[in-house]
């Protein structure tokens, strides 16, 4: 591993309040404030004048599919869209073939990390075995094996006193438990949200009571348990408002903001393309510029992808036969510089923060930040550049984008893991 000397940038570290045009070195793979003058000299530089330079982002919500459906993506593919999108560290979701409901699963998984992985990738352990929602998943050796968190995500556990059990539990072992809020009996069927458009469409609505009615049981159940609850994708108004309010009184939960979700709404399904057809669904204008300012407040605390790779054959079906989920890892920095930046909502800051150290700190990652000592993980990028999205462009093994054909503002540079360049001028560095 080389040293590296990056020049000219504007480092943003929010962490750290830095807004500002300076050097940065990573020395031995990590961030040094006043290295030697014999490790400058032989410091390799890299030129990021115009560019942004900031902590390689962190995504806690995406699928990676290994085991089991590496047809649609695996740990190298994944990793590549990652670095990619300036991604250096992610959480992959248990929902894989088989499930993370055993220590054997999850050591899988990080055989194949450290193996093949491009980027840092953490798995989840499930809350449920099988994920069937009936009986509690071995929360402390899926601990013991490396589960960062637990969730059944893409599912939601039904039984109340189940997932307070399950809530019991994870605060005994520290753990976060982080939940797809669905309620399966207002859903049945369900292809698109709720609404107008699914009326004109003639598709089964998805209402945003089935989100409202599980973000509201799981702020009672953090209530009376006091565990972390950590309501993945928000969609709805009404579920923003209901964490504004949980906030206010100190109960122990956090939410996440999806950029297809703050991009995108329900009308996008005029014509029956499933890039669009994702779980929970895209809603109203009303609910999108909701979860915007929810960010903005503070009811919602990050923003993550929902990375769901899905083959183009799996897709291009019938609406309602398509599987739910998009890509979103190499599109998540320009939908939200589009979406948040140049429509004056926020600042880069703000957005960076939300996309690193602040995902890092709800499990408690060592990741997010450009401190001294901390290992050199790093997205320089230029938020002006435009690209189209192809499959030219995409560095992963699915395409299933809702912006597939559309040419986007903000482009990662480079991707730097531990001082080591993964990702240059778009071109993925092998190990
Ligand atoms: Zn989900």
């Amino acid at each position: 591993m080389s040293n590296l000397r990056i020049i000219g940038g504007r480092v943003i570290d929010p962490v750290n309040n830095i807004d500002e045009v300076r050097d940065l070195y990573c020395i031995n793979g990590k961030i040094a404030a006043s290295p030697s003058d014999e490790q400058k000299a032989e410091a390799e530089t890299i030129d990021a004048t115009g560019l942004i330079v900031c902590p390689g982002l962190v995504d806690i919500h995406v699928h990676f599919r290994e085991p089991g459906q590496t047809h649609k993506e695996d740990i190298y593919t994944g990793t590549r869209a990652a670095a990619a999108g300036g991604f250096t560290t992610c959480v992959c979701m248990p929902n894989t073939s088989p499930v993370c409901d055993n220590a054997g699963t999850i050591q899988l998984i990080q055989d194949s990390i450290s193996r093949n992985g491009l980027i840092n990738v953490h798995p989840t352990g499930c809350i449920t075995l099988g994920m069937e929602g009936k009986k509690l998943a071995p929360i402390g050796s899926l601990k013991n094996a490396g589960a960062i968190a637990i969730t059944d995500d893409g599912k939601c556990v039904q039984d109340n006193q189940l997932m307070r059990k399950a809530l019991e539990y994870c605060k005994m072992f520290d753990l976060c438990v982080m939940d797809h809020c669905q309620d399966d009996s207002l859903t049945r069927d369900a292809v698109m949200n709720e609404g107008e458009v699914s009326v004109r469409l003639g598709l089964t609505g998805w209402p945003s009571a089935a989100e409202d009615l599980i973000v509201s049981r799981n702020i009672i159940l953090s209530r009376i348990t006091g565990a972390h609850i950590h309501m993945q994708h928000i969609s709805s108004a009404d579920s923003v408002e209901l964490l504004r309010q949980a906030k206010k009184e100190g109960v122990n939960v956090t939410g996440e903001a999806m950029p297809h979700h703050m991009a995108l709404t329900d009308e996008c399904l005029s014509d029956y393309d499933s890039n669009f057809k994702m779980n929970p669904p895209l809603r109203t204008e009303t609910d999108r510029l909701a979860v915007i300012q929810g960010l903005l407040d503070g009811a919602l605390d990050i923003i993550a992808t929902d990375h769901a790779p899905h083959t183009d054959y799996e897709k291009d079906v019938e609406l309602d036969q398509a599987p739910f989920g998009i890509i979103g890892l190499e599109t998540c920095l320009a939908i939200c510089l589009q979406v948040l930046h140049r429509s004056q909502k926020a600042n880069l800051s703000q957005i960076i923060a939300w996309l690193t150290h602040k995902p890092a700190a709800i499990l408690g990652l060592e990741a997010g930040t450009l401190g001294e000592g901390t290992n050199a993980d790093i997205c320089i990028f230029d938020p002006n550049e435009t690209w189209e999205v192809s499959h030219e462009t995409l560095h992963g093994r699915s395409s299933n984008s809702p912006w597939l054909g559309k040419k986007l503002q903000g482009r990662v540079y480079m991707t730097i893991v531990g001082g080591r360049k993964v990702l240059e001028n778009n071109i993925i560095l092998e190990k």
